[in-house]
């Protein structure tokens, strides 16, 4: 099939959820991607943030297909070698104690809010059950998750939503205290909140979070869904803010391509969950996890670390002498670009005709290249943009 004719079936067959940039991809070799009809593009999305070791890593490809090859999924009613592993890694990297493994961003919110609902309930009974959560951020698009997500567009058409959300100004040390009350049981934000715009939290608004939920036993829970392991620099991005959350959740780049989402909480909250109280029928799927392995044993070293830093500062010194650039933020290689003209989504448009792959977040550009890009790709792809940038 071409362009046209895949174009015509989405037409035709699909929901119309989404609003697709011009092109169709059929293969892919670490930041490069083809299109349908042949032409090579770089890519600064990474898939929006999943495929961390890039298009088809061979580490990556040989743990899945031969995962693949020996047994692709028993449910969750039988032990699995492969989720052990996984949440072994996850807990020994970050200090955590106990793992759920699901399939998406979304679903390891959910587990997240149930934890915090049910240790309210289990200690306090009811009338705690409120989650802060910060406005302009995002966790997901299950009904629960869309009242999570503090955006007015996003409480829309489907009502009734969940109740027992409120939105707190980011970085505004006021509102959240103005916020706090004898019916709150977590606080679930952000640390550079993604889609809301690439909005880094300021250090004092997170101390100040923490210390206040530390005293009132109130669940300090991390999403860190985009800006986890290795994104930011650091495994997790909480790390750079010197806080211990209760509760983190992560998934996009987990799996390197698969779906997989963890939920992860501490040892306080180690006996929450029990048998019935939640379960998935794909999540952990041993594939996902053959993934997530592969991924997790890649990512996590100090030399990755420092080389996805060390991008993320050729990215920016190459960026801020661009024309059109107004403002660079984000952390690591999670890249937020205000434009002069205010024309991101018109840029990121032009950039997939000139054979780059670039993301919009809100009205700015943004990159979230695959974690192992080269530096030749990012050169490629900063040409094509510059070019852009000054027609
Ligand atoms: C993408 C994202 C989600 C939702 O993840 P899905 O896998 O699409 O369900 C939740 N939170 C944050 C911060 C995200 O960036």
């Amino acid at each position: 099939m071409n362009f046209e004719e895949i174009k015509d079936k989405e037409q035709k067959y699909m929901m119309h959820t989404y609003g697709r940039f011009q092109t169709a991809l059929v293969s892919g070799k670490g930041a490069s991607a083809k299109g349908a009809d042949g032409k090579d593009y770089i890519d600064f999305t990474s898939g929006i943030g999943v495929n961390s070791l890039g298009y088809c890593d061979e580490g990556w490809v040989k743990a899945v297909t031969s995962q693949a090859a020996a047994i692709q999924h028993i449910s969750n009613l039988y032990y699995s070698p492969l989720q052990v592993k996984v949440a072994e890694k996850l807990c020994s990297l970050t200090g955590m104690d106990k793992v759920f493994l699901c399939n998406s961003g979304a679903e390891a919110n959910e587990c997240a809010i149930k934890i915090a609902r049910k240790y309210s309930y289990d200690k306090y009974g009811i009338g705690r059950q409120k989650i802060l959560t910060l406005v302009n951020s995002f966790h997901g698009r299950t009904v629960t998750t869309l009242a999570a997500t503090g955006q007015d567009v996003f409480h829309n058409f489907f009502f009734p939503f969940t109740e027992g959300f409120e939105y707190v100004t980011a970085n505004d040390t006021d509102d959240f205290k103005a916020h706090i009350s004898d019916e709150i049981c977590a606080v679930f934000i952000e640390l550079i909140q993604g889609e809301g715009g690439v909005m880094p939290l300021s250090e004092e608004f997170v101390s100040e979070i923490a210390k206040v939920c530390s005293e009132k036993d109130i669940l300090l829970m991390i999403d860190e869904v985009q800006t986890g392991v290795a994104r930011t620099g650091t495994f997790y991005c909480y790390e750079q803010y010197g806080i211990k959350p209760d509760v983190v959740t992560s998934a996009k780049g987990l799996g390197g391509g698969l779906p997989i989402g963890a939920c992860l909480c501490n040892e306080k909250l180690s006996s929450v969950m029990t048998p019935g109280t939640h379960g998935t029928t794909f999540g952990g799927n041993p594939i996902a996890c053959a993934a997530a392995n592969e991924v997790l044993s890649r990512v996590a070293t100090n030399e990755f670390l420092a080389d996805v830093c060390k991008k993320g500062e050729y990215f920016r010194e190459k960026l801020s002498a661009m024309p059109n650039v107004k403002e660079i933020r984000g952390k690591g290689m999670m890249i937020g670009i205000v434009t002069e003209k205010d024309n991101a989504k018109e840029i990121a448009a032009k950039c997939v005709d000139a054979g780059l792959l670039i993301l919009t977040a809100k009205n700015l550009l943004r990159l979230l290249p695959p974690l192992t890009i080269t530096y030749d790709e990012i050169d490629k792809g900063l040409k094509i943009l510059q070019s852009v940038m000054e027609a």
